[in-house]
């Protein structure tokens, strides 16, 4: 093996670039995608992928001569037939980023990882906030890119306008004074697409990608989960060296060995290079989302990091005082690229919010999440995961929320109102009526109850309370405490009172001083 830092350029072989996808949500990321994953995988292949492991890799073939490329794309035949020569064949690694606005620490991950950018603005939309967010992210990784301008077969496309306001935020064009490459594209019709592969390939040239086959193989986690059946995947794609089955393996927080090796399409592979995708079995704890990773020898393997399976999510509740009025929340989510999106943005809350995450880990919600919600007294907020019967059941019996969602806002809406509910102020006292004993006049009803919080006052406004629900108003005239006059009663103890309302009170109602 050579040192990974001065490989001798005798080693140097080239590589395909991997290539992130960014821009705008509903902008045409995902169609894109698929369009040229659906023409540019070959077709018995294609129907081996059952579920992205991240990213893919594609083969284009060289587009035949001007003219008659111009009549295909304008057609929309997307290019499907292999050549034979082998040579002709180039490859491009895409990395499947996540465009929503909630992944963004992911996506510029996803930016540090690629070799290239494609950023994708909607022809009919032009540039938007994320647009923006990602011309941040591409120049402050300074990561090369070219420019799709998507959705050229809409009406209402209109090219030259996403030419100018790229101008204005600094992205020049070629042939607007500056070096970018573009490509108008439509993924519905397919026109321009394999013209901007071309672009890809060219842009990828400039770049000298290389690797060295004798040197440590090292790469990137892009996922990381755990598999009912398999165990724990780490979807990973190599940047150099060559990772073959049986290599210990090594993050900064997780280690093992590669027991099973399969390439994006899940087949297993004995070896994989540069820039491939790799599914890896065989990892003793969970690796964190945009790690990097090496081979190394045995002896080398570190202690197991920080962050494992049994040790997530086992914070401390009795750290939490009785006293300190927080949302107490534990995080689970079906994979920890979503765990680490979610969690970002909540601890992100937490700073300014009375917010406290006792726990977060990957996987479905079970009887120990419950159980620690129970004990902490926390909501569990689980994303693209479930609770199972057992500790559904569980969490029901002992009125433990658990608020499952697909979509991160749902569960952030939730998040918002549970706070609300938390800054209400707390009530100065509130009474539960145990007996009704004189209602000639609403105005001068007597009623008896009981102190159930804080102090209940004299001359008080209060709010009644029946069914969950405030009816109406009401006045404190007199209060009493056995049989005396008394200014306030506290919690725990039984008053007498005249009290005036529209409403008659009814036992069970609750009275409610606010203030
Ligand atoms: P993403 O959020 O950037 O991944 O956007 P999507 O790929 O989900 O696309 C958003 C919407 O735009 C979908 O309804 C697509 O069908 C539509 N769309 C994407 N690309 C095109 C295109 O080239 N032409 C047209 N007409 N619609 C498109």
């Amino acid at each position: 093996m050579t040192d990974n830092k001065n490989p001798k350029t005798e080693n140097l072989l080239q590589r395909p670039p991997i290539v992130a996808v960014m821009g705008h949500v509903d902008h045409g990321k995902t169609t894109l995608l698929d369009y040229i994953r659906k023409t540019n995988v070959a077709e018995r292949e294609a129907g081996g992928i059952t579920q992205s492991i991240g990213a893919y890799e594609i083969e284009v073939h060289p587009l035949d001569e001007p003219k008659s490329r111009e009549s295909e794309a304008n057609r929309g035949i997307p290019r499907q037939t292999p050549r034979d020569d082998f040579a002709s064949i180039r490859k491009i690694t895409f990395i499947d980023t996540p465009g929503h606005e909630a992944f963004t620490k992911m996506r510029s991950r996803g930016a540090n990882i690629a070799d290239l950018a494609i950023l994708v603005v909607a022809a009919d939309e032009g540039l938007k906030p994320q647009t923006k967010e990602s011309i941040k992210i591409l120049e402050e990784t300074k990561t090369q890119f070219v420019v799709a301008i998507t959705k050229i077969d809409k009406n209402n496309a209109d090219i030259e306008r996403v030419k100018n306001e790229l101008a204005s935020n600094n992205v020049l064009l070629e042939g607007y004074g500056g070096q970018i490459s573009y490509q108008p594209v439509s993924a519905k019709t397919g026109e321009g697409v394999n013209e901007l592969l071309d672009l890809i390939l060219l842009s990828a040239e400039i770049e000298h990608l290389t690797y060295d086959k004798n040197a440590v193989a090292s790469g990137y986690i892009l996922e990381a989960k755990m598999d009912r059946q398999r165990g724990l995947e780490a979807s990973v794609i190599v940047k150099n060296g060559v990772i073959k089955v049986g290599e210990f393996i090594s993050t900064e927080t997780a280690k093992g060995k590669i027991k099973i090796l399969e390439n994006f399409l899940g087949k297993s592979a004995k070896e994989l290079s540069p820039s491939s995708p790799a599914l890896i079995i065989g990892f003793e704890t969970l690796p964190q989302v945009g790690e990097e990773f090496s081979a190394v020898e045995k002896t080398d393997l570190p202690e197991a990091g920080p962050v494992n399976l049994s040790s997530i999510g086992q914070a401390n509740p009795l750290a939490i005082t009785k006293e300190t009025p927080a949302l107490r929340l534990i995080i689970k989510a079906s994979d920890s690229g979503s765990l680490e999106a979610l969690s970002g943005i909540i601890k992100a809350i937490a700073q300014q919010k009375p917010l406290k995450i006792l726990g977060e880990s990957v996987g479905d919600v079970n009887d120990n999440d419950v159980k620690m919600a129970i004990s902490g007294k926390a909501v569990i907020i689980a994303f693209k995961s479930k609770a199972e019967k057992g500790p559904k059941y569980l969490a029901d019996t002992n009125k433990i929320r658990i608020i499952s969602s697909e979509i991160i806002y749902e569960l952030l809406k939730a998040i918002d109102d549970f706070l609300l509910e938390l800054e209400k102020p707390a009530p100065l006292g509130t009474l539960k009526i145990l007996a009704v004993f004189n209602q000639n006049d609403p105005q001068k009803q007597i009623v008896g109850g009981k102190v159930e919080s804080g102090v209940f006052k004299n001359k008080a406004q209060f709010g009644i309370e029946r069914n969950d629900s405030i009816i109406g108003s009401g006045r404190v005239v007199n209060l009493q405490q056995q049989k005396k006059d008394a200014v306030e009663v506290s919690e725990g103890k039984e008053a007498g009172l005249l009290v005036s309302s529209e409403i008659m009170f009814k036992t069970g109602d609750l009275l409610v001083i606010e203030k």
